[in-house]
């Protein structure tokens, strides 16, 4: 890594075709240079000479967090697909294929997943509102069209689908047009998040053309930025032709009374380390902004909870507002980065713990109670137009109060949204009398509507449950025969019995 003075220099953009050119000047090993291309096929690849010399550490490639973030990987593809793409791309006769091996691969990786092109569009006079997404009633995002790349991919990134030249696939507003009329017909409609890809990718004078109508919008009361540029490309706003233009504007948002949130994204400490960055954010707070920060949690970059705690107090140091840790989302490579639920909320109190107490404003997968996480799963499935949303309150030992009261809370409020459709109790096979105890009290806590017996792929035959269903009154719907989610079946009473007296 180099440091030292900030980069002036201007904004130029390195992408699959430039792969030699930075294999030679960074020492790119050739396994690695050609695991870049060939994936490049497939997934957006674009990074910037400040992601390369002031962010990656080199000496550390290919194990290094930035590198991953920003490079494409062996394992993000399967090695089938990888050799496939390989071959097909080593001869120029098979251009043809190589095209439809890319396209199927990329229908693979679920380019808008839970829907997104389809479900949470507005519609006006019966037409959806291209660039527009609604998923919470006060928040509407709009995607201006000249926003939608970045200044530099995030290989994980869950709009990969937007930097793929793909027209269909895109999400683009031409221009603030359509967004205005939502907005005069949606009163009730607050809070705007001008999103993409990155708007701060536009000149000043192109995003002054979708923020200054904002501002004529009565009921508008907050103006949010989606931006990554603080961390790919903090020039944009110290060193950039028109950086101070951009800082005026921010100026002129906040004077009308609106309040403007730039929702940065930082996914590791070193993002945070550079005078450049130091400096972006210093300015942007000065023109009354709030700069508030977000990232997901990400194997390969930040899956530890000392990284998100280093992150976390540097934000604070910067006078930015630690705000929110997502997970992965099952679109792209997600298989290479996903971190299971229960790890990441381990991270996550791990990392909390350590905050002082102006850090812990952040949220994330965990460290809320049980009955808001529960709430917001529910109200993130209404908005996604999920058929189920499953809530597994498991490892609640049936003899703490405390426990159960939080498992009656969890139900409660999960109702605030609508009625609660299956309430079922799991059971053990290998659960004597105990199982029976356990019932009770949980009968006590929630309305049970169904029991679940699980581990009946071994020796025990889970007869306790015919106690539990007579003091229940409630069926047995499901049977669990291993642990895979094609191992749950529906019960059958007479094959249950037949194997209980065998
Ligand atoms: S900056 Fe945001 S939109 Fe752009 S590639 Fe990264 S995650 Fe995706």
């Amino acid at each position: 890594m180099t440091a030292g003075a900030p980069e002036t220099t201007r904004f130029r953009a390195f992408g699959p075709r430039h792969i030699d050119t930075i294999a030679d000047r960074y020492g790119l090993p050739d396994e690695v240079r050609e695991t870049v291309r060939r994936i490049s096929l497939v997934l957006p690849f674009r990074v910037n000479s400040y992601v390369l010399d002031q962010l990656i550490d080199w000496d550390d490639v290919p194990g290094d967090p930035m590198f991953q973030l920003t490079f494409p990987q062996r394992g993000m593809l399967t090695g089938d697909d990888e050799d496939r793409l390989g071959k097909l791309s080593a001869d120029p006769a098979d251009r043809l294929l190589l095209r439809e091996a890319v396209q199927e691969i990329r229908g693979r990786l679920n380019p808008h997943p839970s829907g997104q092109q389809q479900l949470n569009v507005p519609l006006q006079d019966g037409d959806p509102v291209p660039g527009l997404q609604h998923k919470y009633r006060e928040t509407v995002l709009y995607f201006p069209g000249q926003g939608q790349t970045c200044h530099a991919y995030c290989t994980y990134c869950f709009r990969w689908a937007q930097f793929i030249g793909d027209a269909d696939l895109r999400f683009a507003a031409p221009d603030p047009g359509g967004l205005l009329d939502h907005l005069r017909a949606h009163p009730e409609v607050h809070d705007v998040l001008v999103t993409g890809g990155d708007p701060m990718v536009m000149s000043t004078d192109r995003l002054r053309t979708h923020l200054e109508p904002l501002l004529d919008v009565e009921t508008v009361r907050t103006v949010r930025i989606g931006t990554k540029s603080v961390a790919y490309w903090p020039q944009r706003f110290v060193t950039d032709a028109d950086a101070d233009d951009a800082l005026r504007l921010f100026e002129q948002v906040v004077d009308s009374g609106r309040q403007l949130a730039v929702m940065a994204h930082f996914s590791h400490p070193r993002e945070l380390a550079t005078d450049l960055s130091q400096q972006a954010i210093r300015r942007i707070r000065a023109t009354g902004a709030v700069v508030y920060c977000q990232a997901p949690l990400i194997a390969h970059v930040n899956d530890d909870a000392e990284t998100w705690s280093r992150l976390w107090r540097a934000e604070l140091a910067a006078g930015a507002v630690p705000y929110y840790q997502f997970v992965e989302r099952d679109t792209g490579p997600h298989e290479y980065f996903k971190v299971p639920l229960a790890r990441a909320a381990e991270i996550f109190a791990d990392a909390y713990r350590t905050l002082p107490g102006l850090a812990r404003t952040v949220r994330g997968p965990e460290g809320g109670d049980p009955a808001s996480i529960a709430f917001d799963a529910v109200k993130e499935g209404i908005a996604e137009a999920a058929d189920v949303v499953l809530i597994d309150t498991a490892g609640r030992l049936h003899t703490k109060t405390g426990l159960m009261d939080e498992l009656g809370k969890v139900k409660r409020v999960v109702e605030k949204h609508g009625p609660v459709g299956e309430v079922l109790l799991v059971l053990d096979a290998t659960t004597g009398q105990n199982g029976l105890v356990q019932a009770r009290v949980f009968a006590e806590v929630v309305d049970i509507t169904g029991v679940v017996l699980t581990k009946l792929d071994g020796t025990a035959k889970g007869g306790i449950i015919i106690a539990v269903q007579r003091e229940l009154g409630v069926p047995v719907k499901l049977v669990g025969l291993g642990e895979g989610p094609d191992d749950l079946a529906p019960f059958e009473p007479e094959a249950f019995v037949d194997a209980l007296i065998d």
